[in-house]
């Protein structure tokens, strides 16, 4: 495959007709700062052309200030659809012409669809990341009681909101900054309204990023997520300590990009069932992929992509 392309927001605007140059023109990107690092690429582009489908998804790196104009851009310079990454998520939904539902709950944008001049916003993170535990643990997160890491995230409330709608066991949710945590909780209270759990334990609580609060909840739980970014650097501390994992807990890191991360280093030493993101990654992008073109996407094929990549 020709290296990946990287163009800028005064690409798409001042110079929209490059897209088209080359063949196969470029119909698809990722917008991001940074994006470098992002393997949307990889698979999206080992995609099309498993499919014969003439495109090619590019990088696009687009600080904030330009983010708007760049996306309102993407019908004029031939593009079909995006997507988006850190930290452009919550501004590209509001340069949306429509959004699906759960996005809009989720608050944030990961998939453009481009429809005529029409832009549609979706989120398949969190269908993603259903998916990813699925394939991984043999489980279907609506079976679990879950500890969301970092809830008050962009990613963080994506995976709340699709475990609220999955109407998961329980939910604790876990944030530094924890107003955010105590807020999303008031927003999603209406929908874990119901009798499925048996016992004491309150279906949907936030509480503080502390190890005291952490070690009562882990005992009622069975899935911990990080969605925090620690771990995204090497050097990073883990986002749980070590002494507060177990071997009955299933640990799944939504960070791929640095290898094996601490929390998953010490979750396998403590017996723990384990996986990072790229499981996450694979499935949120094959499902942008059917938005797009309407077809399965060709799973096999983009995961062998990814694989070779990391
Ligand atoms: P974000 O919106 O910037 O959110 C960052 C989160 O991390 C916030 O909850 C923040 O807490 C928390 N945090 C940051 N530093 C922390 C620290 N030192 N201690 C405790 N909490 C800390 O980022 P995002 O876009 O949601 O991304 C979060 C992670 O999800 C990243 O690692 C990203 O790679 C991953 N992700 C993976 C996939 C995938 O497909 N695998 C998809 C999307 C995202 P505060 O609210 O207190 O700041």
């Amino acid at each position: 495959m020709n290296a990946v392309e990287t163009f800028s927001d005064r690409d798409l605007t001042e110079s929209p007709l490059r897209f088209s140059e080359g063949t196969p023109p470029v119909r698809f990107g990722i917008f991001g700062d940074p994006v470098a690092h992002s393997l949307s690429p990889v698979i999206q582009n080992a995609a099309f052309e498993a499919c014969g489908i003439p495109a090619r998804y590019a990088r696009l790196h687009v600080a904030s200030p330009a983010i708007r104009a760049a996306v309102r851009a993407l019908p004029a310079a031939g593009f079909l659809g995006a997507n988006v990454t850190f930290p452009h998520k919550a501004a590209v939904l509001a340069a949306m012409d429509e959004v699906d539902d759960y996005a809009r709950q989720a608050g944030a944008v990961n998939t453009i669809s481009v429809e005529g001049g029409h832009l549609k916003g979706f989120n398949t993170d969190g269908p993603g990341l259903v998916r990813a535990i699925r394939e991984e643990f043999s489980v279907d997160l609506r079976d679990l009681r879950v500890i969301l890491l970092g809830a008050g995230g962009g990613a963080g409330r994506a995976i709340a909101v699709q475990c609220a709608r999955e109407s998961c066991e329980r939910l604790v949710l876990v944030n530094r900054t924890f107003d955010k945590a105590s807020q999303l909780a008031k927003e999603l209270a209406p929908m874990f309204r119901s009798d499925r759990l048996i016992g004491p334990a309150d279906r949907l609580v936030a509480i503080p990023f502390e190890d005291a609060a952490l070690r009562r909840q882990l005992q009622l739980a069975d899935l911990v997520i990080n969605a925090t970014t620690l771990g995204m650097k090497r050097g990073d501390p883990p986002a749980l300590a070590p002494h507060l994992l177990t071997a009955n807990l299933m640990v799944f890191d939504t960070v791929y990009a640095a290898g094996v991360s601490r929390l998953l280093e010490d979750a396998a030493a403590a017996g723990a069932r384990c996986a990072n993101g790229l499981g996450m990654l694979l499935h949120q992008g094959a499902l942008a992929f059917e938005i797009w073109t309407n077809r399965p996407a060709p799973l096999e094929v983009m995961r062998q992509a990814l694989h070779s990549r990391t």
